[in-house]
């Protein structure tokens, strides 16, 4: 791949914020949504996410550890009040990332939703495990 191609590979981010913290419940763009909320440390792990994962996607972030908040109550206003598609959470391989996982399906089963869900887990060396 020439350096070229890397300019010209385009970003998937297909709203702002990302952040779950920061991004509005009652955004439009959660209409129809495939939805993927990503733990921060997966954007760096593997090479080409933008293209594998977030690409046709809303995408939201978040480090299920770092970050001084719950994410269950922020998500289940998301998926309580919008008609969304799918939802995807891809984590890393540590168990601090558990968390992640944790606050989406409380937040599934709050809201009463059954939606096709996946998980996806990355490696500390940045393959899907
Ligand atoms: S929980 Fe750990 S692995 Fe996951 S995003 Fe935060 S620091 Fe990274």
């Amino acid at each position: 791949m020439t350096a070229k191609d890397l300019e010209e590979r385009p970003s998937r981010l297909g709203q702002w914020p990302c952040q779950i913290q920061l991004v509005p419940p009652h955004a439009p763009y959660f209409e129809n949504a495939d939805v993927l909320i990503a733990a921060d440390c997966t954007a760096y792990a593997y090479a080409g996410f933008h293209e594998k994962f977030m690409k046709n996607k809303i995408t939201l972030i978040g480090c299920p550890k770092l970050d001084a908040v719950q994410y269950e109550e922020k998500l289940t206003q998301i998926f309580s009040t919008q008609p969304i598609k799918s939802v995807t959470v891809i984590r890393m391989e540590v168990p601090c990332c558990a968390g992640i996982v944790k606050a989406t399906e409380k937040a599934l089963l709050n809201a009463g939703k059954i939606l096709p869900y996946k998980i996806i887990t990355i490696s500390v060396d940045g393959n899907i495990l």
